[in-house]
């Protein structure tokens, strides 16, 4: 059984609704577990256009390895209308329907083609280090957090 920390986003469509049932979503993923969930936040997008973002971050045990864990997280973003993953190289920071990205598994380190975990911008991003440090405040520094206090956030209740 693994411990690990996945991050979603979405701005699009109803984005509150698509993140906040991705969470259970996560949930169902065959022998995997979700432990906690973070509380909903509106971010401004990075490096990018668009509507604010709803993201947020969850804590699983799963028993899945990485690969099949990615695997299953890129099904339920399939099926929350994304495109697939052939089709996005030239979508990068596009408006979606639903990001999941895989920020901790266990204490792996993979750098692969498709893999980089723990996830390679993690530590520059608010709206990820913001609810991670809700849910595990261990894992996240009083620096780290000072190093994104530049960016926009808001809880929603
Ligand atoms: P981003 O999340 O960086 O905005 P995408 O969601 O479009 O971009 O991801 C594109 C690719 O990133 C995925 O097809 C996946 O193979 C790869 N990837 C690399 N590291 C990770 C990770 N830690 N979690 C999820 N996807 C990852
Ligand atoms: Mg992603």
């Amino acid at each position: 059984m693994v411990t690990a920390y996945i991050a979603l986003g979405s701005n699009l469509d109803d984005p509150a609704h698509r993140v906040d049932a991705a969470r259970l979503a996560v949930g169902g993923i065959p022998q995997t577990r979700l432990v906690v969930v973070s509380s909903l936040y509106q971010t401004k997008p990075v490096d990018a256009s668009g509507d604010d973002y709803i993201n947020a971050v969850i804590k699983i045990e799963t028993e899945l390895g990485i690969y099949q864990l990615l695997k299953e997280l890129q099904r339920l973003e399939s099926l929350s209308g994304r495109a697939l993953a052939q089709d996005r190289a030239h979508l990068h920071n596009a408006p979606r329907t639903l990001d999941l990205d895989i920020l901790l598994y266990g204490a792996a380190r993979i750098e692969s083609s498709t893999l980089t975990v723990p996830h390679v911008r993690m530590w520059q991003r608010a709206f990820v280090l913001v609810p991670l440090s809700e849910i595990a405040p261990e894992l996240v520094s009083a620096e780290q957090l000072a190093a994104v206090s530049g960016q926009l956030i808001s809880r929603l209740s």
